[in-house]
């Protein structure tokens, strides 16, 4: 058995290979990149390093040659209609190179979301379906990291944190037990034909949040809650790039409108208790 993972270099895929390490003999893993320099500490642990670039079709069937499964991770390109291109071309690869198995990273509840990134992991998920390999969802969750992150020393500073999500909660998962699912799926049996929403059980508020950050830091912390526009200029304010505070701006009102308050059992029935908030916060603020 051998299992490519895609996007091998990149922070979940990363992780996925780490987790898969304790769990199969380093020769059945392989590495499918677009920069095989930067897959050199991959190499080193006997990890299979191959070229594959989702422009790029015969490069992709190459890295998946003999492969029995493929973790395609989703691309991190920002122009979702080339995604969809780059996301068709590994799928037919992996029908043309006869892989026995595909399991995708997309967006939990992605038929339900309002946010536009959804339409590009849907339309995954159907061209998956089109080549009849049996699949595996995992429908990932925004990552913890995106919100629980070293920035948040701002807030503590300051005592304020700044979002327009309202009283809405958040099912977000971090990439290390995203990691771990994704490893527990794929040398597991049981998981073809499956879809799953890998959405953290105990999902939170920015209020919780302020809480936890008082806590850790022994200064009092607050949520102040503003509109849209508030938010977009007080990002930029802070540093952030004119799209970046925008793209923020967006999740936070999808957070506002309930997109992440959802919660199911799979990420807990493929790795047991996933990491609870106040851990999250530990790490993101050790980590400055
Ligand atoms: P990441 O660190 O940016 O990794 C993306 C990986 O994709 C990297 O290995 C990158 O290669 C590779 N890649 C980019 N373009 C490629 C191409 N044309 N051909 C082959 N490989 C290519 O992202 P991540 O944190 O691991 O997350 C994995 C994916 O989840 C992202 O790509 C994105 O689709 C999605 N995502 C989810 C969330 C969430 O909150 N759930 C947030 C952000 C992104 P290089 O190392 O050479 O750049």
């Amino acid at each position: 058995m051998s299992i490519v993972v895609t996007g091998a270099t990149g922070l979940l895929g990363n992780l996925v290979i780490q987790h898969l390490l304790k769990k199969v003999p380093a020769n059945q893993i392989i590495a499918s990149v677009r920069n095989i320099e930067k897959a050199s500490e991959l190499e080193k642990v006997g990890v299979e390093v191959r070229y594959g670039d989702y422009m790029d079709l015969e490069s992709m069937k190459k890295s998946f040659d003999g492969a029995s499964k493929v973790l395609f991770i989703s691309s991190p390109d920002v122009d979702d209609t080339l995604r969809v291109r780059q996301h068709a071309t590994v799928v037919q690869a992996a029908r043309d190179a006869g892989v026995k198995q595909i399991a995708y990273t997309g967006y939990a509840f992605a038929e339900e979301s309002k946010l536009p990134l959804a339409l590009v992991h849907m339309a995954t998920e159907y061209a998956i379906r089109t080549t009849g390999i049996p699949y595996t969802f995992l429908r990932n969750a925004l990552y913890t990291e995106v919100f629980v992150n070293p920035a948040l020393g701002g807030a503590i500073e300051s005592g304020e944190l700044i979002t327009n999500t309202g009283t809405g909660v958040l099912n977000a998962v971090n990439r290390n037990d995203l990691a771990f699912a994704a490893a527990t799926a794929l040398t597991e049996e049981g998981h073809e034909n499956k879809t799953y929403n890998l959405v953290h059980p105990e999902p939170w508020s920015f209020d919780e949040l302020a809480q936890v950050l008082s806590d850790f830091s022994g200064k009092h912390v607050v949520h102040r809650t503003v509109s849209y526009d508030e938010t977009k200029d007080y990002l930029v304010n802070i540093g952030l790039s004119e799209p970046i505070a925008e793209l923020s701006a967006v999740i936070y009102h999808a957070v506002s409108e309930g997109e992440t308050s959802k919660t199911t059992n799979d990420l807990q029935n493929l790795i047991g208790t996933p990491t609870p908030l106040k851990e999250s916060v530990k790490q993101a603020l050790q980590a400055e």
